[in-house]
């Protein structure tokens, strides 16, 4: 089946393409089954054995006792791949009718019968593919996703994504078009599972975003890390009660001074963050600015943390830090109004605005690897461009 086809056979299959699958397989199409019984997904996942996560779907424990007792002469329990699906339905009262579960080639059914359960097994020849999903996201990404003719497990997928410290940050908002080209293993013509998110395009009426996966991290289309090697913020704040600003009449000396920092406002107590990996210069009293840790990082940066509560553990002078490292804890100490953070960033003894900074990115500078890139680029846009829309906007 080609891209195109595969596309408008799911989008036929709507929400329900694993269950179709194991509807073709366990009943068979000409036995249509009671529309009462209703298949569920389950996912043992990792650290969790077959019984557990049973359990946890709330079948019953007689049925629990089939499907182990039914499989265990077939199926390794302890080798069970970590996120391994399994499919079943109950009937109304509450039975166990049909199980089906996915282990190594082979695909195993188990049907009720009259008194007893019967067990099938198929091999299942299996194939991956690059696809695309287009998708219009809307409010939820889960319902975007089923929409677009997918199941749970890619919206895990892609949220993982967009939780990473991306730069630019990426947030999906109401009317965003996005494609994602991922890998699809099939068993037959049948989706199993799904592999990585190779690559991800985000429009946003003109403007546009593109990633794509190399190694373990994504890239732009020119090879740069869209991993943020710099927080723009260390914390969690409440609102910014004072910008960058050149000049600024002082809360408290009174007078115009610049203020050359950002002030977050934010509890008692919040943990302050490293904004990367780097190197701890001060970590003491400094007048003013009461507790304040200095940290320096690579690129000739310096960032300044100020009016701290307390130091993280570990925090001294000549230690060093990771990026997201807890460094200290929100306070008022030095000459404060309220409890803030007073950051500040430097590049080569040069005052910053963190909030405009252009940070460094990691780039593929590698001949090899920097091949291997593009030619994995030429790829995606190529499944991209056959999935037949034209691109609008400009891609970096
Ligand atoms: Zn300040």
């Amino acid at each position: 089946m080609n891209i195109r086809a595969w596309q408008i056979a799911n989008t036929k299959a709507a929400f329900c393409l694993i269950p179709a699958f194991l509807f073709f397989f366990g009943t068979g199409a000409a036995r249509a089954g009671p529309a009462e019984y209703t298949w569920d997904i389950g996912r043992i996942v990792s650290g969790q054995s077959l019984y557990t996560s049973l359990l946890e779907k709330q079948i019953p424990s007689r049925a629990i006792h089939h499907i182990i007792t039914g499989l265990k002469a077939h199926i390794d329990f302890g080798r069970i791949q970590p996120n391994t699906a399994y499919h079943f339905r109950m009937d109304p009262s509450g039975e166990l009718r049909e199980f089906t579960i996915e282990s190594g080639h082979d695909l195993f059914h188990l049907s009720m019968g009259q008194e007893r359960y019967g067990l099938s097994r198929w091999k299942v020849p299996r194939r991956i593919q690059m696809d695309t999903v287009r998708a219009r996201f809307e409010k939820n990404l889960s319902e975007t996703i089923r929409r677009a003719g997918e199941a749970d497990d890619l919206t895990q997928s892609l949220e993982e994504i967009l939780l990473q410290d991306l730069d630019p940050v990426i947030e999906l908002q109401p009317g965003d078009h996005f494609r994602l080209v991922v890998e699809k293993i099939y068993g037959g013509d049948w989706l199993l599972r799904y592999g990585e998110i190779e690559a991800f395009e985000l429009r946003r009426g003109e403007a546009g975003v593109m990633a794509i996966r190399h190694g373990d991290q994504y890239y732009d289309g020119v090879g740069r890390s869209l991993k943020r090697k710099f927080l723009r913020v260390p914390l969690h704040y409440q609102f910014v009660s004072s910008k960058f600003m050149q000049e600024r009449k002082h809360p408290i000396l009174g007078g115009v001074r610049p203020h050359q920092g950002i002030d977050f406002a934010a509890p008692l107590g919040t943990p302050v963050w490293a904004i990367a990996d780097g190197v701890v210069i001060t970590a003491g009293w400094m007048n003013g600015f009461g507790l304040t840790i200095i940290l320096r990082h690579a690129h000739g940066y310096e960032s300044f943390y100020a009016h701290l509560n307390d130091f993280g553990p570990e925090i001294r002078p000549g230690g060093t830090v990771l990026q997201k490292q807890v460094i200290g804890y929100i306070g008022t100490t030095g000459l404060s109004t309220g409890p803030h953070l007073h950051f500040g960033l430097s590049c080569h003894g040069e005052h910053r605005d963190p909030l405009k900074e252009a940070f460094p990115r990691d780039t593929i500078t590698q001949e090899d690897e920097l091949r291997a890139f593009l030619l994995k680029k030429q790829m995606i846009s190529s499944i991209l461009s056959a999935d037949g829309q034209t691109g609008r906007g400009r891609m970096p």
